[in-house]
């Protein structure tokens, strides 16, 4: 719960429908957050989500569009601003993995197309974010999540090397801007997710990724998406007033 005397938060979530961004959104409305959710395709699954929500009293805004289209991506922001008066969150969630395989498998249209919804898009996004929540540039200061991968530190051999490039950037988004903005009232972190059963796994071609990689984790399973909702919850939170440049690594052992 929002607890403190501040105005109710409003939180952006990129792939906010389905999946984790779900989960985390789920977890944000029964915080109190005002949400602003972003989705590519799936409206059936959006219009259900916001349907439940609202029905809690959460305000909900939700926005269609492709990320890797990066005029597209800059609109979000603005949208967001517009809809709810002000940002106080951003979750930089949505991302893809492209197919899972061997490196020298891996087309480089997959890696350019990962590289814009994965890094350029979160770069768009935060640019935006911190211009509207900065401080020193009259904004009231603001909380940005990053959602990588534990890949971000393996590479991935055999698997999607490119994907883990793209967390390892998306990491270093969190380490910089967290260091550049740290005192213009703006935190940004990191929540790094082990194997998550959703179906990001079926869109890499391996639908049972999750159960075939159990054995490797030190739990012996794979997380459910609400597991891995809480941690942004906090690092939203008051709680995480002094977290930043922090990642959160919710990966069962690993
Ligand atoms: P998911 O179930 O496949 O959901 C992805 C979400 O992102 C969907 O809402 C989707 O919209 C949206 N999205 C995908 N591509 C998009 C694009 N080009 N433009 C706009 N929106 C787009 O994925 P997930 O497993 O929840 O993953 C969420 C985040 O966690 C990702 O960054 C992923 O890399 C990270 N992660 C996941 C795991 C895991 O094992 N699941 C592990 C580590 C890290 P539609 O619903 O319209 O398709």
């Amino acid at each position: 719960m929002n607890t403190d005397a501040s105005p109710r938060p409003a939180t952006v979530v990129t792939g906010g429908t389905r999946g984790i961004g779900a989960a985390i959104a789920e977890r944000l409305a029964a915080d109190g957050h005002d949400l602003f959710l972003t989705f590519r395709a799936r409206r059936d699954e959006a219009l259900e989500l916001a349907d439940r929500l609202r029905s809690g009293g959460t305000r909900i805004e939700l926005l269609q569009l492709d990320l890797a289209d990066l005029d597209a991506a800059a609109t979000v922001l603005p949208e967001a601003i517009s809809a709810f008066g002000t940002v106080t969150g951003l979750v930089n969630n949505a991302g893809i993995t492209g197919r899972i395989g061997g490196f020298l498998d891996a087309p480089i249209e997959e890696s350019e197309l990962l590289f814009r919804v994965n890094v350029l898009a979160p770069i768009v996004l935060t640019r935006a974010a911190i211009r509207h929540m900065s401080t020193e540039l009259g904004g009231t200061g603001g909380s940005i999540v990053n959602i990588s991968s534990g890949a971000a530190t393996t590479g991935s051999p055999h698997t999607y090397v490119p994907y883990s490039m793209s967390k390892a950037a998306l990491n270093m988004l969190t380490v910089g801007t967290s260091k550049e903005f740290a005192r213009a009232g703006v935190r940004v972190n990191t929540v790094s997710p082990g194997t998550t059963r959703t179906e990001i796994h079926a869109d890499a071609g391996r639908p049972d990724a999750p159960d075939e990689r159990a054995s490797r984790i030190p739990m012996g399973r794979a997380g459910h998406p609400h597991e891995i909702a809480g941690a942004v919850a906090y690092l939203l939170s008051s709680d995480a007033s002094y977290t930043s440049g922090a990642d959160i690594r919710i990966a069962g052992g690993n």
